[in-house]
């Protein structure tokens, strides 16, 4: 061990470990390198340990591996209760949340992406994926450091201790053959040459990966896909995609290609172990055979499919034909992953009127270690040596979840908690949240309320 190596045991007092539930378990964690730095890992698992240890961290409830968030768009968070009054479809309620991204400039989206971050910490969530494509002033000029939005990203994430993967979004045209609008010009940087361009210049550190994203088939013209595919391929980079969210996109696709967004992915080289497609509500049986056979993931978002009336996507059929599955919070109508995790199991059982399509287990896989994986990290996810020291606590004894045997408490957590009910989250061996309040934003709420206030100005 080297000097600037120290350890720090937690004690569980029971911990999901990938199929039941354990009492009494002891982590050891190595945290090595700065206090800032995220390099906690998990150097020892020991079972049968009743009470405590001397000097352990005590954590009383259901220890989780922390919960990855694998669909963010930060400012969307600026739109809650906003967007619930009046009717409408997804493409008005697109019309508000282009108002408040003409809005955002490197440092409210800073104030408000620490705030929404830390948000996320209180709710279990170790790691985020944030879908980002506001990169330039206004009208489309770049900002003196042509990242300065994403690196105003990365850094509320240091601020806020969770784990980023900076999706960093091509977004070139508004339809198929059209140019962007005058609210799109920011998304754009001309080219996927000249996106490609820009991506490079962002560096990865600890608490930060770098993916790609291409916003949707009608973002980003088909013969420039490839471009924005290889750039990910070569870096081995994560590579995700809206796709299939709304029937109109399906209709246009076949309109000017004659084929399905799937298909048109598919053949432009974007498919793929480390893509991801987002929503994938409207496939047809090829696509759905098409993405299973490629591995692409799957990012299911129910809390905001329902909340923009998308509709409800294939994810058994997905996840039957070889496509892992994973969860995002995608619009932030609501933050709470175990929330989505149930939705998607409750959305199946409302459709078929048939329950369980999946496990607590299944759920908690899709929340946690394929979550994790969808974001580039394979080392996350589970509580076992060698993974990252990232991991929460959910209580068994609050209003909502007291009563079920503890046995049962990964089925408690996915079906009954809520977000509330989380009372640590600790981020490479370090306590972002400690009995539900946050050690570095010290109010959340005010952080929040603020930095939405500025964008309303
Ligand atoms: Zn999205």
């Amino acid at each position: 061990m080297t000097p600037t190596q120290r350890t720090r045991t937690y004690w569980l007092e029971h911990a999901w470990l990938d199929t039941h539930v354990e009492p009494g378990v002891a982590l050891t964690v190595t945290i090595s390198g700065s206090a800032a730095g995220s390099d906690g890992r998990i150097t020892a698992v020991r079972t049968g340990v009743d009470s405590p240890p001397p000097g352990a961290e005590i954590l009383r409830g259901l220890t989780l591996p922390g919960l990855a968030n694998a669909h963010s768009h930060a400012f969307h968070r600026a739109l809650r209760g906003t967007v619930q009054v009046g009717s409408g479809t997804f493409w008005t309620w697109r019309e508000i949340m282009y108002s408040f991204a003409d809005r955002l400039t490197p440092d409210t989206y800073h104030a408000l992406a620490r705030a929404v971050y830390a948000e996320m910490a209180l709710a279990g969530i170790t790691a985020v994926g944030e879908f980002h494509y506001v990169h330039h002033a206004p009208g489309g000029t770049p900002y003196a450091d042509p990242n300065a939005m994403g690196e105003a990203l990365i850094e509320a994430a240091a601020e806020a201790g969770i784990r980023i993967t900076l999706l960093d979004t091509a977004y070139l045209s508004s339809g198929f053959g059209q140019p962007p609008d005058p609210h799109q010009l920011r998304f754009s940087d001309g080219s996927a040459d000249a996106w490609a361009e820009r991506c490079s210049l962002l560096k990865e550190r600890d608490h930060a990966r770098i993916g790609a994203a291409v916003h949707s088939v009608r973002a980003v013209p088909a013969e420039q896909l490839a471009t924005v595919a290889r750039w990910a391929q070569e870096r081995g980079a994560p590579l995700h995609v809206h796709l299939s969210e709304q029937t109109a996109e399906n209709d246009a696709c076949r309109a000017a290609h004659g084929c399905t967004p799937t298909q048109l992915l598919a053949e432009h080289g974007v498919l793929g172990r480390r893509t991801t497609g987002v929503h994938s509500t409207h496939l047809t049986d090829e696509d759905i055979a098409l993405i299973g056979r490629s591995g692409t993931g799957t990012c299911m978002c129910p809390t905001t499919e329902r909340d923009l009336a998308d509709g409800i996507g294939p994810a058994v059929a997905l996840q039957q034909a070889g496509s892992p599955l994973s969860l995002g919070s995608d619009s932030h109508a609501v933050i709470d992953l175990l929330e989505e995790a149930r939705a998607m199991e409750l959305n199946e059982r409302l459709r078929t009127r048939t329950r369980g399509h999946w496990t607590a287990a299944a759920l908690l896989r899709a929340a946690s270690a394929d979550g994790h994986a969808a974001l580039g990290r394979d080392d996350a996810g589970t509580l076992e040596t060698g993974a990252v020291a990232d991991f929460t606590t959910v209580a068994l004894d609050s209003v909502r979840t007291a009563g079920p045997l503890p046995r049962l408490g990964a089925e408690t957590a996915v079906f009954a908690a809520t977000a509330a009910d989380v009372r640590h989250t600790v981020v490479a061996g370090r306590h972002v949240v400690r009995d539900g309040a946050h050690t570095l934003v010290p109010d959340v709420p005010r952080a929040l309320a603020r930095a939405v206030e500025a964008l309303r100005a």
